[in-house]
């Protein structure tokens, strides 16, 4: 390894990810610049792959190099850290945002936004993802997660996911397999990455759809959209929610930093400037920790914190 400052990337790989057609090589990239909530420090190196080939042989090329790595979506869900991350990010691009409606179902890379599936679904009177409107996320991260509403999640809508590993052909999982829980997949288990996957819709006049679409969005007019903020911090525990235990403690207005508990929406906390990784895990920590003493709950992060080297806090497990 050739440390250079804060990189500590094998020698030559950045000429040779360079080297890989369809593929876009930051080094030393911020990631805050790609996080919703505008925190997290440099990645060693940022890929952005435009299509299979170019992602089959970066996977191969790290995996042999011994280089660890993160797959980013949007960063709708994700608080790297403030040192950021010691390995290559990649996010998959081009060709991966396509979609398409074949039959009665949807197929649509993984780097397609939820928002364009239910668009191009609506378009044929076909529904079904309508739950999704307002989910900020790209199908692969919000898979990851199974992502979704108190009534609704993704993992109960997908028929198929395609997963690519190093070293190896793509295999498509079943949801059986998958195993989706509420905020939870065994897809980060799998050690693969989704590439693909093909969901079930339903017939229905567009003008449903479009009603529906606008049903979820007016859902959405107590979050704070105008700040900075990555969703809902944790998960809401059996038979109760989250916010509303946050909100009994008395900690709408908390603030770590540049961080500060939403006083729109309890669950939430938003970047008012200037907030670090540290911030958040601060917060969180005081917001547990009250709730723990008012109401005897633990509150899970349903936001997923990550270390330098890729561990992981929360999410989907
Ligand atoms: C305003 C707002 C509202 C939100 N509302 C909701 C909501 O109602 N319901 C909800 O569930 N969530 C909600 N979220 C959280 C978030 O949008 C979802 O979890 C979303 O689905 C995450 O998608 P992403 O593309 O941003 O994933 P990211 O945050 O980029 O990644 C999430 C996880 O997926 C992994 N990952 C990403 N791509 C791949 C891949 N191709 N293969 C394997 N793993 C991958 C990442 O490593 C990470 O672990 C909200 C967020 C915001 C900011």
């Amino acid at each position: 390894m050739v440390a250079t400052g804060r990189t500590a990337l094998p020698a030559g790989m950045l000429e040779s990810l360079r080297a890989i057609p369809g593929t876009r090589i930051l080094p030393d990239e911020p990631l805050a610049a790609h996080i919703s909530l505008g925190v997290g420090g440099p990645a060693d190196v940022f890929c952005g792959v435009a299509d299979e080939p170019a992602l089959r042989a970066v996977l191969d090329l790290l995996a042999a190099r011994g280089v660890p790595r993160l797959l980013l979506g949007r960063g709708t869900n994700l608080v790297p850290a403030d040192e950021g991350f010691r390995g290559a990010v990649i996010r998959l691009e081009g060709a991966f945002g396509a979609v398409a409606v074949n039959g009665p179902a949807v197929e649509a890379g993984a780097g397609a936004a939820l928002a364009a599936l239910v668009e191009r679904a609506m378009a044929r009177d076909l529904g079904g993802l309508e739950f999704t409107t307002g989910i900020p996320g790209v199908v692969g991260g919000s898979l990851a997660g199974n992502a979704g509403t108190a009534t609704a999640s993704l993992g109960e809508a997908v028929e198929r996911v395609d997963l690519a590993f190093p070293g190896g052909p793509a295999r498509a999982a079943t949801a059986a397999e998958l195993a989706f829980g509420y905020r939870s997949s065994r897809l980060t288990a799998t050690g693969g990455v989704i590439i693909r996957a093909r969901f079930r819709l339903v017939p229905r006049p567009r003008a449903e759809v479009a009603a529906r679409v606008r049903g979820f969005t007016d859902k959405r007019r107590t979050q704070p959209l105008t700040l900075p903020n990555v969703g809902c911090i944790f998960k809401n525990p059996p038979g109760e929610s989250a916010g509303r235990l946050i909100d009994a403690a008395g900690l709408k207005g908390a603030r770590a930093g540049g961080l500060e508990v939403s006083d729109r929406h309890a669950n939430f906390m938003v970047n008012r400037g200037g907030a670090r990784a540290a911030d958040v895990r601060e917060l969180i920590a005081r917001v547990r920790a009250a709730v723990r003493n008012t109401a005897g709950v633990t509150l899970e992060p349903e936001v997923v914190l990550l270390d330098e080297r890729g561990g992981r806090e929360g999410g989907a497990c």
